[in-house]
């Protein structure tokens, strides 16, 4: 087996490395500051064609894979989970334009997204229907040549920024014939009549990217903003999200590497009983452990990306990815955490951003728990 990577995808890692640090990195505390999109930044990384990575290039995408895009995520995860985060949910919804539009769909949105004009989003969760996406109530009936879209949705990322549009809606349109719901996506052009941004949040971490509760009253869209088939709207979801499950792994491993380069180095610097921190052999474990995982995490990540790049199903590796790579990240952040002492409680102490920033990994695209039964479903059970 070749584990070696190629030039192409050196290159890219070196060349992201390199912006990350300069331009997403001070972006980052400006964000952590002022809880505003970065509107300067985003417009700069579009221009390096990332905004577009996935996006074939007849329609003015990078046309890369899913391993060299997931090899770039880990350097801007390791800067910032908050862009990082903006950055995942677009190219996820690009690139279900990508797999599921019609050509004339994929005329009209993707040259947007490729150029980063405008931002992509996708609302799925409710406030009664989270982990039971099937628990949805939002509905999308047939009127004449179109639809009306009625209903609620909440959390949602991406959704309120001036370039916010093109979010892809989730809604029941009908009962199949087992009883189940019938669920149905939608192209959401920004504007729509009836179709109203809710209230932001104030979130605990990812401060600057855009979180909102979304409102459909009688929200009237033609027919043509019907993506993919008519009832399988959610299967289709879900099969879009084993790249968000896998780009979450690489979000733990981003998460993971700071975390682990904040330890190490406060360990080196601190010293109590005429020692630094870093001889004892009870913090050389969690750093031990930290290196470990995610080494262990990493090469999990290019694997099952690896996987997705090559048409290969991996709904059961995605969610096993998904679980492992984010829980080691919230040990790692929980150890990164300690060995800083009172000072990691302390704002001023990156570890402080890390441990907060931690605690959605688990949760946002599909919980810990909802990966595990994913994973006893393959299992037979
Ligand atoms: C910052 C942020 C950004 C988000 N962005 C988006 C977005 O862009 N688009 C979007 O559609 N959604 C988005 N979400 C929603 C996110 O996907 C949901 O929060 C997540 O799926 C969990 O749903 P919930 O919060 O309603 O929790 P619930 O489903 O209510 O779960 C609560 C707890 O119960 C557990 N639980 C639920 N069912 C079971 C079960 N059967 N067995 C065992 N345990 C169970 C869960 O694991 C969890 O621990 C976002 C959320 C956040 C916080």
């Amino acid at each position: 087996m070749d584990f070696a990577l190629s030039d192409e995808q050196r290159e890219l890692v070196n060349s992201v490395r390199g912006f990350a640090l300069g331009e997403i990195a001070p972006a980052q505390e400006q964000m952590d500051v002022d809880h505003q999109f970065p509107y300067a930044l985003w417009s700069k990384w579009s221009e390096l064609g990332m905004a577009g990575i996935m996006i074939p290039e007849e329609y003015g995408g990078s046309g890369l894979d899913s391993l060299s895009y997931v090899l770039a995520m880990e350097e801007v995860a390791s800067v910032s989970q908050a862009f990082a985060l903006i950055w995942q949910v677009h190219v996820l919804v690009a690139n279900m334009y990508s797999q599921l539009g019609t050509d004339a769909q994929k005329r009209e949105w993707l040259p947007k997204f490729a150029s980063g004009s405008k931002l992509a989003a996708i609302a799925l969760t409710e406030p009664g229907a989270g982990s039971d996406a099937g628990g949805m109530r939002t509905k999308g009936v047939r009127d004449g040549n179109g639809w009306i879209i009625n209903g609620s949705k909440i959390f949602i990322s991406n959704a309120g920024t001036d370039i916010s549009d093109g979010m892809v809606v989730m809604a029941v349109t009908g009962e199949k014939p087992d009883g189940r719901k019938s669920i149905s996506s939608f192209i959401m052009p920004q504007g729509t009549s009836g179709y109203e941004l809710g209230q932001s949040f104030s979130k605990m971490a990812w401060h600057g990217m855009d979180n909102r509760e979304l409102l459909f009253n009688d929200a009237r869209i033609s027919n043509d903003c019907l993506l993919g088939v008519e009832g399988e709207g959610l299967k289709q979801a879900l099969t879009g999200l084993n790249l968000g499950r896998i780009v979450f792994g690489v979000l733990g491993c981003g998460l993971m590497r700071a975390c682990l380069d904040e330890a190490l180095s406060y360990a080196k610097a601190r010293t109590q009983f005429g020692n630094p921190l870093s001889s004892f052999q009870l913090t050389q474990a969690k750093l031990a452990n930290m290196a470990a995982h995610l080494e262990m995490a990493r090469r999990f990540c290019h694997y099952v990306a690896w996987m997705h790049a090559n048409d290969m199903p991996c709904h059961t590796e995605a969610a096993m990815l998904k679980l492992v790579g984010t829980r080691f990240a919230v040990q790692a952040a929980t150890d990164a955490y300690q060995i800083h002492g009172g000072y990691g409680f302390m704002k001023e102490f990156k570890v402080n951003r890390l441990y907060r920033e931690a605690q959605i990994l688990e949760i946002g695209e599909g919980t810990s728990e909802v990966q595990q039964i994913l994973i006893a479903r393959a299992l037979g059970c």
